[in-house]
């Protein structure tokens, strides 16, 4: 007998029914099951961990941002020592920044089980793998329940990518759920990636005191975003950092007794090195492979993804796809509304997702955040496009903050002068960035935006500002007559 056909004949009196099922409970899945639920939906929640809220609340975007507050707090205690006041050499127990980014965590995760419990929503411990269409097999220490569902909403997330070569059992190479683990700082710390992750580890560990390095093998760190965006993050982190080596790769490491024995590949690769520590961040794989989507007839693609159309459904009609395992971005907030549109669907509503962008951030210190069109695809693309860009060292409110590095770009279309894409470096640019794609959604032009009265002093403003250059209405600097 199949495993399949085994796990069909021993539906007993144990099987379970609902009438919409999530499998996984990250930040997509537990939004879907609680809206389906809120539609009056009968909803299980699957998920194979006691701890409600995925990768995003349990080992990733909450706890990364715990820690870099207090990466945060180290820097800026450091730096008033110009201004003065000097607090002194910090004194940092890991036992209590554990402790701290932990607190967080189980709050949220708390929280998410009270909603769950409010919602009549009921969470099923286990690993889940599909039976058929309509039935999924729930595995907890050796016993298998099965859960019938007329509709799914498969929510099961991406893992980080390894790189097989490397000795990935050896504890000294984390990838990003050991580096939150923080379990010493390393002397000598290499992260391999300088994307999202790998960046803002970087930040943390630089805080508290690592030589940190990053290898990137792209010519520039976070590559998907505009390099003049990126620009004043690399200019202060090289001033902070050991090195940081780009159009270079890992081709090697050895696991030694004093360390991890790195080489490299590249123009201008270094010699070998030994590092206490090595993060791999080197990007995500989608979990596709491992819910067993061929026993329901799911299609996934040759990378492990689940394709779906605007309405999260998959090709199979009563099973929906939402967040990392469809597509990328691999983002909490596009799972978030993308788990909303399927649960909507399913109670019959004309939902779809259909955005006109999903923000990026970084959040490093500065933070870089942008949306829309880059400048650097209107270029490829051959889009025209008028451009407003305001430098902070002319903001009195950066300058307040000791910062002058910032900036903020808004692109506008050359006919319309509505807005197409905005860009912003600087602290507190991830929060900033809401107001862009909020103007995006709207179709607010380079005049809407310029007319928009921005509090007095804030960063803020350097939006209002953006445009005014754009306009050419800026009165905070002086730009010449073009003759
Ligand atoms: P990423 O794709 O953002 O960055 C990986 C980087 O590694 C890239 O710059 C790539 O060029 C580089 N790289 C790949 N292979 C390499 C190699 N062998 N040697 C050197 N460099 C190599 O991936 P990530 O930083 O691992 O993040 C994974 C996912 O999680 C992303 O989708 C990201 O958007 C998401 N995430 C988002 C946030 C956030 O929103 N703040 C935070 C963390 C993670």
């Amino acid at each position: 007998m199949s495993t399949k056909e085994q796990e069909k004949s021993s539906a007993s009196s144990s099987d379970m029914q609902t009438e919409v099922l999530v499998l996984g409970a990250g930040p997509g899945g537990y939004t879907a099951a609680f809206r389906a639920s809120d539609l009056g939906k009968k909803v299980m929640l699957v998920e194979r961990y006691d701890s409600l809220g995925g990768v995003c609340l349990n080992v990733g975007c909450i706890p990364s941002k715990a820690l870099l507050h207090t990466a945060q707090i180290i820097n800026e205690a450091e730096h008033m020592k110009a201004n003065g006041v000097d607090f002194g050499k910090p004194k940092i127990d890991l036992v209590g920044v554990n402790g701290f980014k932990n607190k967080v965590v189980t709050k949220l995760t708390g929280g998410l089980k009270a909603l769950a419990k409010q919602r009549k929503v009921e969470v099923v411990t286990g690993y889940g793998n599909f039976v058929d269409a309509n039935t999924l097999a729930v595995e907890h220490n050796g016993e298998t329940k099965n859960i019938h569902f007329e509709n799914c909403i498969i929510a099961a997330g991406s893992q980080a990518t390894q790189i097989p070569s490397f000795p990935n059992d050896d504890e000294r190479l984390m990838d990003s759920t050991g580096a939150l683990n923080l379990t010493d700082v390393p002397k000598k710390l290499l992260i391999v990636g300088g994307g999202i992750i790998g960046l803002e580890m970087a930040t943390v560990y630089d805080a508290l005191g690592s030589e940190v390095s990053v290898v990137e093998f792209m010519d520039s760190l976070i590559p998907g975003c505009d390099k003049d965006l990126v620009r004043p993050l690399s200019k202060r982190i090289l001033k902070k950092y050991k090195a940081i080596y780009l159009k270079t790769k890992v081709s090697e490491i050895k696991a030694q007794r004093n360390g991890l024995k790195v080489s490299f590949e590249g123009d201008k690769a270094p010699e070998p090195q030994v590092f206490d520590k090595v993060l791999v961040a080197v990007g995500r794989r989608p979990n596709g492979f491992k819910i067993g989507a061929d026993n329901a007839g799911i299609k996934v693609d040759e990378a492990g993804f689940i394709p779906v159309d605007n309405q999260m459904r998959t090709n199979v009609a009563n099973i929906f796809a939402i967040g990392d395992i469809v597509g990328n971005p691999m983002l909490a907030h596009k799972a978030t509304h993308e788990g909303k549109v399927a649960a909507e669907v399913i109670i019959g509503m004309k939902s779809c997702f259909e955005p006109m962008t999903i923000p990026s951030v970084a959040y490093t210190d500065p933070e870089v955040a942008w949306m829309g069109l880059s400048e650097t695809d209107a270029k490829a693309q051959g889009i025209e496009y008028e451009k407003g860009a305001f430098p902070w060292a002319a903001s009195g409110r950066s300058l307040g903050l000791d910062r002058d590095e910032g900036l903020t770009k808004i692109l506008f279309d050359k006919e319309t002068k509505r807005i197409l894409g905005a860009g912003i470096v600087g602290p507190n640019a991830g929060e900033l960035i809401a107001e862009a794609v909020l103007a995006l959604e709207m179709g607010a032009d380079a005049e809407d935006i310029g007319l928009t009265i921005h509090a007095h002093p804030t960063l803020s403003e350097t939006f209002n500002f953006a445009a005014e250059m754009a306009e050419g209405t800026i009165t905070d600097l002086y730009i010449p007559k073009k003759k």
